[in-house]
C-alpha cells in the first residue's frame, strides 16, 4: 500500500462525503481501499468482484471527479480486488443439482431446520384477494395468481407479472401469500428485488454469503416484486439464477412482478430472461372505467365513507392511468370532506384534484387522431380502421392502431372498441399480438416507434 495513494484516496473520500449521500459513502465508498498510484492511475481495493462491478458501472464518475479536483489532474482509477481469506474460500453458487444439498447431504430446505435464520415476510394485510377488484385488465393476471396460490409449484412455474406503476401488481404478488399462508404452513417469502439487493450486499459485506444462499432456498414459495431491479446487476443476476434453478428444480413455487415482460428489461441475462419465461407471463393493464368506479367503491367499503355517486363517477372519470392515485385521490376528498365539514360540489373536488387530474389526462391524444395518423403511414383509408374487411393488409394497420390506442390514451377497452366497432376482447387480442410481435420482431418494432413519432408529431 503507498502512503502517498493513501493521502489521496483520504482527500477524494473527504470531498466524496460532501457529494454523496452518508448511506450511499458507507456502504460503497467507505469499504474502499487506496492500494497504490501508477502514473496517471490511482489503484482502488475492494473485497470481491462484485463491489468493482458496482462501482464501474455506478460511481465512477463521482470518484473520477472526486480525484480531478483533489490531484489538479485527470486520473485514471482502476480496481482490484483484494479478497480476505475468508471470503476466497466460499464456494461460487452451486450448481443447480448440487445445490439441492446442504453440506451434509440433506436437502437444506427443510422448515425449522436448526441455525437457520427465519425469513421475515413483510406482507400487508390489506392486500388480499378478497379486496382486489377484478376487470378485463386484470382478470388473466388474477386468474393465474389464483391457480399457483392453491396449487404452488403445480400451476405454473415461475407466475410473472408485469404491469404500469400502481396497477396491483404489488396487491397480487401479496394476496397469492396471504393465500398460501392459510392453506398450510409454508415458509413464505415475500420481498422487493431491492431489499434482497440489499441483504445481497450485507451478505458479501458480513462474508455470509452462504447463509444468504440457504435463506433464500430453503423457502417453499419466493414472491419477489419488482424484478426489473435486477436490470445490470450482474452479481446479484448470477445469485438469484442459482437460487432460481435450485427453487424450480425442486418445484418451489416462484413469482415475480416487474414493471415490463422479461425480455424488454434492458441488461437482464438472456438465461433469466428465458427462464422467467418459463411459466406463465401476465399482464396488468390500466383498468376501464366500470373497473375504476368498483375499485372506488371498494375502498371506501374498507373505509367506512360514502360519497356521493357523481364524485365517484368523477374520480373514476378523470384519474385513468394509475390505481394508486385513484386511492390518493379519494382519500384527499374524504379528508377534505371531514374536516372542512362542507357538502362536496363537483366543482371543489375539481379544484382539490387539479394536480392529478392534469397529470393523468392528455387532451390531445385523441382515438380519431391515432386512427387517422396509422391509416396514413399504411397507406389505408380511414374507413377501413372500422371496416369489417379481415385481409391482412387492413387487418395489421387496425390492429396495429388499437394497440396505440390502448398505450397511448387512457381510453378504457369498451371506449376503444366502440371506435373500431368492435368488442373489448378483440381490442385486447389486438394489443397481446401487437405486444408480443414487438417482443420478437425487432423490425415491427422499428416500424410501431415510427408511427407512435408520426402520432406525436400529428397531435
Ligand atoms: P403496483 O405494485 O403495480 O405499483 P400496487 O399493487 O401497489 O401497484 O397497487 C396500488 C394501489 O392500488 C394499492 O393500494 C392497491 O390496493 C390498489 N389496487 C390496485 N389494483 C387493485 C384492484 N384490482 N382492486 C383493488 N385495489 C387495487
Ligand atoms: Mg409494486
Amino acid at each position: 500500500m503507498s502512503s502517498k495513494a493513501i493521502a489521496v484516496w483520504a482527500d477524494v473520500c473527504s470531498h466524496l462525503k460532501t457529494r454523496i449521500n452518508a448511506d450511499v459513502y458507507a456502504r460503497w465508498i467507505d469499504i474502499i481501499e487506496a492500494v497504490d498510484i501508477e502514473e496517471d492511475t490511482l489503484v482502488l481495493g475492494v473485497s470481491n468482484d462484485f463491489y468493482q462491478l458496482w462501482l464501474e458501472q455506478n460511481y465512477l464518475s463521482y470518484i473520477r471527479d472526486a480525484c480531478r479536483i483533489v490531484a489538479g489532474r485527470e486520473m485514471q482509477i482502476r480496481f482490484t480486488v483484494k479478497a480476505p481469506k475468508a471470503a476466497r474460500s466460499e464456494p461460487r453458487p452451486e450448481s443447480p443439482k448440487s445445490a439441492a444439498k446442504n453440506e451434509n447431504g440433506a436437502p437444506h430446505r427443510a422448515r425449522g431446520q436448526s441455525g437457520q435464520k427465519k425469513i421475515e415476510s413483510t406482507l400487508d394485510s390489506r392486500y388480499v384477494f378478497e379486496s382486489f377488484v377484478i376487470g378485463p385488465s386484470n382478470r388473466f393476471a388474477h386468474a393465474s395468481s389464483m391457480a399457483v396460490a392453491q396449487a404452488p409449484g403445480r400451476a405454473y412455474n415461475p407466475l410473472f407479472i408485469y404491469g404500469g406503476a400502481g396497477l396491483g401488481k404489488t396487491h397480487l404478488v401479496q394476496a397469492i401469500g396471504h393465500y398460501a399462508l392459510t392453506q398450510s404452513p409454508l415458509n413464505v417469502c415475500y420481498l422487493s428485488c431491492e431489499s434482497l439487493m440489499n441483504d445481497y450486499v450485507d451478505s458479501l459485506q458480513k462474508q455470509s454469503l452462504i447463509q444468504f444462499r440457504k435463506k433464500y432456498r430453503s423457502t417453499d414459495f419466493l414472491l419477489i416484486d419488482d424484478v426489473h431491479f435486477l436490470s445490470n446487476k450482474g452479481a446479484l443476476q448470477e445469485e438469484f439464477f442459482h437460487t432460481f434453478n435450485d427453487l424450480h428444480l425442486s418445484r418451489k413455487q416462484m413469482v415475480m412482478t416487474s414493471d415490463r415482460p422479461p425480455n424488454e428489461i434492458s441488461g437482464l441475462a438472456e438465461r433469466l430472461v428465458s427462464r422467467f419465461e418459463w411459466g406463465q407471463v401476465t399482464y396488468i393493464l390500466p383498468p376501464d372505467y366500470e373497473t375504476r368506479l368498483a375499485i372506488l367503491k371498494s375502498k371506501q367499503k374498507a373505509m367506512n365513507i360514502s360519497l356521493p355517486q357523481d364524485v365517484l363517477e368523477l374520480l373514476a372519470t378523470s384519474i385513468k392511468s394509475n390505481i394508486r392515485s385513484l386511492e390518493g385521490a379519494l382519500t384527499r376528498v374524504t379528508g377534505y370532506a371531514a374536516h372542512m365539514h362542507a357538502p362536496l360540489t363537483l366543482d371543489l373536488v375539481e379544484s382539490l384534484l387539479r394536480d392529478l387530474l392534469d397529470k393523468n389526462v392528455q387532451p390531445h391524444m385523441t382515438v380519431e387522431g391515432i386512427q387517422r395518423s396509422v391509416a396514413a403511414f399504411f397507406d389505408v383509408r380511414m374507413a377501413d380502421m372500422t371496416s369489417k374487411c379481415r385481409t391482412q393488409n387492413v387487418a395489421l394497420p387496425r390492429q396495429v392502431a388499437m394497440y396505440m390506442c390502448r398505450t397511448m390514451t387512457s381510453s378504457s377497452l369498451p371506449e376503444i372498441g366502440a371506435a373500431f366497432g368492435k368488442t373489448h376482447a378483440t381490442v385486447l387480442y389486438s394489443f397481446r399480438s401487437v405486444h408480443d410481435r414487438i417482443g420478437r420482431d425487432s423490425q415491427f418494432k422499428q416500424m410501431i416507434a415510427r408511427i407512435e413519432k408520426k402520432i406525436e408529431s400529428a397531435k
